[in-house]
């Protein structure tokens, strides 16, 4: 085979972050190409899909009742696989036009998925058009995507905060040492919002507003200048919309069990990590990373509560995708090393 024709096969390669609330795909010498909500909206007369993604997404809490918004990885874990495969298949034609080039293909799932589940996400991708499914663990790739030196002899501790589920691990020599799966992220800070704007203010918010408010209000910590905003939903008794002022410290307060639990999934972790390498961490610090490490405040909490110093990666809605893409662009060379065995 010729240089340029193996360069050409080589391009087509691909590694997917399909993470409960985003979908990305990077294409080996090219990087991210698409980036979406892990969102299918389904006819559910028919069964057919009728949009993925961004579109589908903008449909959530806004559907007539035969169309359907799904998720079908909600809450850390595959809800619906069908779906799931329809999702993926979509993504990866979209960026792959060219059928008869069978990509490789490197795919991060949630941690917390079962080894039937694994296996089926290799499957799907598989079916879907790929020669062989690698399946790396979301942790690692957030470590890679983070730049962090994960292969070093040293102890590097990555918060992957996503939709679902938060994941926390301690890798050193390109394995993870301590790590803790918990089934509370994004998702559950925007059921806390709406929980507490039910019980104070009889109002009920959408599912989408909820995200808004947490995004535009949410914090972990004290804020220099606290804010008030205005949020719009429909009054629980007399049915009809009504718009309440809330603050900062109101949704602070709203979101703090579960804000609660990541911290102490973080704490859990640092307890079960050996002293070498809780030396290396208190030098190296903690990253964050995934959407959820952008809330205000959050890396001030972790500090204040567990003592170590904090820092947000560049990218974190992308550093999963950066990192298994990385891996991707070395399976020549690191083999499989990096990637873990259906049966893990
Ligand atoms: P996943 O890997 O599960 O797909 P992501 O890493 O893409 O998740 O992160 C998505 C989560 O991050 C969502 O819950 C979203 O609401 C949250 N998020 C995105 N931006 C912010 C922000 N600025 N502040 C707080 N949360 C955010
Ligand atoms: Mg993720």
């Amino acid at each position: 085979m010729s240089d340029s024709m193996f360069r050409d096969l080589r391009g087509r390669d691909m590694a997917v972050d399909l993470g409960t609330a985003n979908t990305l795909v990077y294409v080996r010498g090219r990087g991210i190409v698409l980036n979406e909500p892990s969102v299918v909206a389904v006819n559910v007369k028919t069964g057919q899909p009728l949009a993925v993604g961004l579109e589908a997404k903008r449909m959530i809490g806004r559907t007539p009742s035969y169309i359907q918004a799904i998720r079908p990885l909600k809450d850390g874990v595959i809800a619906d696989f069908e779906i799931c495969e329809k999702m993926l298949r979509y993504f990866i034609h979209r960026v792959h036009a060219r059928r008869w080039v069978k990509p490789r293909m490197v795919i991060c799932v949630p941690s917390g998925i079962t080894g039937v589940e694994r296996r089926a996400v290799q499957e799907a991708a598989e079916f879907a058009g790929a020669r062989k499914a690698h399946i790396i663990e979301e942790p690692m790739a957030a470590a890679i995507g983070a730049g962090l030196p994960v292969q070093e002899p040293t102890g590097n501790m990555i918060v992957d905060i996503g939709g679902g589920t938060t994941e926390v691990a301690v890798i050193s020599l390109g394995g993870i040492v301590a790590s803790q799966s918990v089934r509370v992220a994004g998702d559950e800070l925007d059921d806390a919002i709406i929980q507490y704007i039910k019980k104070e203010y009889s109002l009920a918010l959408g599912e989408r507003t909820a995200e808004e408010v947490k995004i535009t209000l949410g914090s972990a910590w004290a804020l220099e200048e606290e804010l008030t905003a205005e949020i719009r939903g429909r009054d629980l008794v007399t049915g009809l919309p009504k718009t309440i002022i809330t603050s900062t410290e109101e949704i602070r307060e709203a979101i703090e069990e579960p804000v609660a639990s990541i911290v102490d999934a973080v704490k859990v972790t640092l307890d079960k990590t050996p002293p070498e390498l809780a030396a290396d961490i208190m030098e190296g610090g903690i990253v964050l990373a995934g959407g959820g490490a952008l809330l205000l405040g959050l890396p001030e909490r972790l500090q204040a509560e567990t003592g170590m110093p904090i820092r947000v990666c560049a990218n974190p809605l992308q550093a999963v995708a950066i990192g298994s893409g990385q891996a991707l662009e070395e399976i020549d060379s690191i083999g499989d090393i990096l990637f873990s065995s259906p049966s893990h």
